[in-house]
């Protein structure tokens, strides 16, 4: 029988008819192949537990009671109409309550504290899939296929502690989840696992970053050796663009490993950026498909894909909630080892920078980093480089702008393609703030006011004639 992991994400288990739904795809597909499921929290719920988290060191057990109240009346009705058989109704409502103690408990503690930190905040964010695994589990159980819930530290998978964005430690995991998975799926059973949520090697719950149940998808995938790993999202599959923005994105039917994780990079939500890195190696195919028309075929992810279409520009993608920051500074001409100045107090207070550009006088650099933080970056930068060193002598910053990434694996080489790209925009009559090409020619990325953002899209996405591909 050929393994499969399949993952579903927040949209796909939003609701409790919508489990129900992800219940009957595994119990379909059950009959022919051996799978291993991978949930992530309710759509909303992990942004709520990082608001909450966030404000609990200024709040009071009022308020904390108020939210679990409400967490637990969600999950209630999604049980109630996710599993009918009332014995196992009251099963699973009595896990989620009592899973909702802990985390009231928890909310409680950081709000006497008044601390939260990376640690603690994982630890709160843990409670979405922690939640949402035993409904489906219970709902796979109903159709009669022994089901079993594990959380990401259970299932074996491990990580460092880098908290927030913890990296897996893959030969310990491959060998660990063989281990507590191994038995179970040979005899026929569901491990029904939460995405996102592992532990370091001290056992402390971490979480693999936003969006990270995709990760932990693949991450079993290579432990289990499996045929494929399919991720069920809201959308036919990868498009030539996010549909909700525009109606007329086209399915990309094919796409490779690397156009792909280009395209997660660069904030096409289907995925996790980082979450291809483990099956391109083992060369694992990933298909993304919609579980709310399981008939279509969706997106499929391969090193080579066979009926890869040559154009050069595949799909577009605007990238939202960053900022630019630009450090100028004349000393910094010809200085050797001034960038790395920059870079290293950017560096030293976590903050990622995504996007460079440097004007060739070198007096200049212009960075993207995420909007959250802007405040930090610019302040860290004065700190160390404005005051003391004085490499530097002005820091601006613009937050409101966005990316707009055009990507596309043939790109490399095609002359011109620049130039018509900027066209377009310039036809608009709208301004480029920033321009970057990496040099693997996977993609243009520019930089324009967000109020322009979804226009220049748009416009990109005709001219290339994305919409008729
Ligand atoms: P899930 O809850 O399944 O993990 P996500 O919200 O993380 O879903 O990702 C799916 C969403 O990504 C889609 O609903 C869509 O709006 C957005 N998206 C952005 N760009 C693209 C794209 N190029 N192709 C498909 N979806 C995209
Ligand atoms: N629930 C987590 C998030 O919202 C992980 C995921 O959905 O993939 O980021
Ligand atoms: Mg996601």
């Amino acid at each position: 029988m050929k393994k499969v992991i399949m993952k579903f994400g927040g949209t796909s288990v939003g609701t409790g008819k919508n489990i129900r739904q992800v219940a009957d795809i595994v119990s379909q597909y059950s009959k022919d192949y051996r799978i291993t499921v991978v949930v992530s929290a309710l759509a909303g719920v992990t942004n709520k537990l990082l608001e909450v988290a966030g404000q609990a060191q200024k709040s009071d057990e009022t308020l904390i009671k108020n939210f679990t109240e409400e967490l637990l009346q969600k999950h209630k009705e999604a049980i109630s109409s996710a599993i009918v058989n009332k014995p196992l109704q009251q099963e699973v409502n009595g896990i989620v309550e009592k899973i909702i103690v802990e985390l009231e408990k928890i909310l409680t503690g950081i709000c006497y504290v008044g601390e939260l930190t990376p640690k603690s905040k994982d630890y709160v964010v843990s409670f979405g899939e922690r939640l949402s695994a035993p409904i489906v589990c219970g709902a796979i159980q109903e159709d009669n296929i022994e089901a079993r819930c594990f959380t990401g530290k259970d299932a074996g998978i491990v990580t460092d502690s880098n908290f927030g964005e913890a990296n897996p430690l893959m030969n310990y995991t491959m060998h660990l989840v063989c281990e507590k998975l191994g038995a179970f799926l040979e005899k026929g059973g569901v491990p029904v696992v939460t995405g996102f949520i592992a532990a370091n090697q001290d056992g402390v719950v971490t979480t693999v970053g936003r969006g990270g149940s995709d990760y932990t998808a693949t991450i079993l995938g290579v432990a289990l050796e499996v045929d494929e790993v399919w991720i069920w999202t809201d959308v036919d599959g990868i498009m030539t663009t996010d549909p909700k923005l525009v109606p007329a994105a086209k399915l990309l039917p094919q796409l490779s490993y690397q156009e792909a994780a280009e395209m997660a990079i660069f904030g096409a939500k289907a995925m996790h950026p980082r979450a291809l890195g483990p099956v391109s190696k083992a060369n694992i195919p990933v298909r993304i498909r919609n579980s709310f028309q399981p008939e279509k075929t969706g997106t499929l992810i391969t090193k080579e894909p066979v009926a890869n279409v040559k154009q050069a520009v595949k799909a577009v993608a605007m990238i939202k909630d960053l900022a630019m920051l630009n450090v100028n500074g004349a000393a910094m001409v010809g200085a050797p080892g001034s960038y790395t100045k920059v870079f290293d107090v950017l560096g030293k207070n976590n903050i990622n920078v995504m996007m460079i550009s440097v004007a060739a006088s070198e007096a200049n650099i212009s960075m993207m980093i995420k909007r959250s933080m802007l405040s930090r970056a610019i302040s860290n930068i004065e700190t160390a480089l404005l005051e003391h060193g004085g490499l530097v002598s002005e820091v601006t910053a613009e937050d409101d702008v966005v990316v707009i990434a055009v990507i596309g694996a043939h790109m490399k080489g095609s002359l011109g393609l620049a130039s018509k790209i900027f066209d377009i925009v310039a036809k608009k009559g709208i301004n480029i703030r920033m321009i970057a090409q990496g040099s693997s020619e996977l993609n243009i990325s520019f930089v324009v006011k967000e109020k322009d953002g979804v226009e220049v899209v748009k416009a990109i996405h005709e001219e290339f004639d994305l919409d008729k591909t």
